[in-house]
């Protein structure tokens, strides 16, 4: 049988396109590569939090989908994408009200379920959390988060169920293009796949396959961090997530410890063409490979939420590229110069929330339906003129897209 649709990279995006088009009915027509295992990459790195307060209606309707698709996966087999329905809690200081308000009517229209609670309750959702005097608290009751490994085995063995071919430890090496025209992907072995439509879904490694056909992705993989505590009874396995956008940090229970993150003021950034197809090990910043320094200049900010951090015994560090543009909107559609290819990247942090979306909405244009939602201009893949994406102004820019996002 021919497939005509290539996925390039089984990580939980490639996947959930993949399940996205078996679920349209066309897992006939498509095969994902891989050059190593699936989820490998960034995905198995996530803090997987599944967020759904977001200022524009598109992202919502995104997040929005990946809920549906846990729902989904957790009524087959419960416990089999590690979801965990906590809700989160976001701590809003005075200043940031007004803003924080206009978004919550955005997210209120859309069906998303929100209370302001009192500090008490807060802490009876977060024993570990001390609510500041001049703060107010929302609790987002779906909020979530999964195991992303798992969330990604699902659609991709969902998608397998659909029909879709899925081929392991094979390179992509090259964009097959012959007189401007996509003819398909040229593996390490230096056979070529044909195909007709090319989804590139290689996550940070996307622009080495994209740029030298012509189709640069305005994205660079900045550095994403988090610190997890060793076990405390202070944190119960089922407390909330919460958000401090004041002090851009996040916390979530895992393992009997808490996760947390802070956003660093000046993010890390790698030039995709340097970073290893084995993330183990690889270090953004050689000085600082744990970001030690990153946690002690958040440090005195923090503990004024969590008081008890100083005695918190740190027992886990994880690190990885989250691929961020510089307007931070996704990079998703069709590349308008070269037809066929289909991008779906640039998630800026967010590709554990989005993926189901993106997948659904990425099916319906491949498919040419049309999708209810789709407005892809402000996400095209070549929304800008021209630019290098390994031009360290560029890079600067994008990672400067990350240390001014507010939370997550
Ligand atoms: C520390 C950290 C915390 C995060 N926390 C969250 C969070 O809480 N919530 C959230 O929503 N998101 C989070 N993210 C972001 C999220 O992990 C990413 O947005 C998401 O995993 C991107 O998925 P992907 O499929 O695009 O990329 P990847 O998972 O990196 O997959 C890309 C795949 O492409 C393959 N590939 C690459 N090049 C080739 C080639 N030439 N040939 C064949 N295959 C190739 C790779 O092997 C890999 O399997 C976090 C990221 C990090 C690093």
């Amino acid at each position: 049988m021919t497939r005509d649709i290539l996925i390039v990279g089984a990580g939980i995006v490639g996947a959930a396109v993949a399940w996205q088009l078996a679920r349209m009915g066309h897992g006939h027509r498509v095969l994902v590569l891989d050059r190593g295992l699936p989820m490998a990459g960034s995905t198995s790195r996530a803090a997987a939090l599944v967020t759904l307060l977001r200022s524009e209606p598109m992202q919502i309707a995104m997040a929005q989908e990946t809920l549906a698709a846990i729902g989904h996966f957790e009524r087959l087999m419960p416990g089999s994408v590690g979801h965990h329905p906590v809700g989160s809690l976001h701590v809003v200081t005075r200043e940031q009200l007004p803003a924080f308000r206009a978004q919550l009517d955005t997210c209120s229209a859309l069906g998303i379920r929100t209370q302001w609670v009192d500090a008490s309750y807060a802490r009876d959702r977060a024993p570990w959390l001390h609510v500041p005097p001049d703060a107010d608290v929302l609790h987002v009751q779906d909020d979530c988060y999964v195991d992303a490994y798992q969330l990604g085995m699902a659609y991709l063995q969902a998608a397998q169920k659909g029909g879709v071919a899925l081929q392991l430890q094979t390179p992509v090496t090259r964009l097959d293009v012959r007189e401007r025209i996509l003819c398909g992907v040229e593996l390490s072995s230096g056979e070529c796949i044909a195909a007709s439509h090319v989804v590139m879904a290689a996550g940070s490694w996307s622009n080495l396959l994209t740029t030298p056909a012509g189709v640069p992705l305005p994205m660079a993989p900045v550095r994403s961090q988090y610190w997890i505590t060793a076990p405390s009874l202070a944190i119960p396995h089922d407390s909330a997530i919460v958000f401090m956008p004041a002090i851009k940090a996040y916390a979530r229970p895992e393992v009997g410890g808490l996760l947390f993150g802070l956003r660093e003021a000046h993010s890390a950034v790698a030039d995709a063409r340097h970073l290893p197809q084995d993330l183990e090990g690889f270090a953004f910043d050689t000085q600082d490979p744990q970001g030690w320094n990153n946690l002690a200049q958040g440090a005195t900010a923090l503990e004024a939420y969590w008081p008890g951090l100083e005695h918190a015994p740190i027992a886990h560090y994880v690190s990885g590229p989250s691929n961020y543009t510089i307007d931070r909107q996704l990079i998703l559609g069709a590349a308008s110069t070269l037809p066929g290819l289909w991008v779906a990247s640039g998630c800026n942090g967010s590709g554990i929330t989005f993926a189901a979306g993106m997948g659904r909405l990425l099916a319906q244009q491949l498919l040419g339906s049309d999708p209810p939602w789709l407005d892809g201009t402000h996400m095209a893949p070549q929304r800008f003129d021209s630019f290098d994406p390994y031009d360290t102004a560029f890079l600067s820019a994008c990672a400067a897209a990350r240390s001014g996002k507010a939370t997550g």
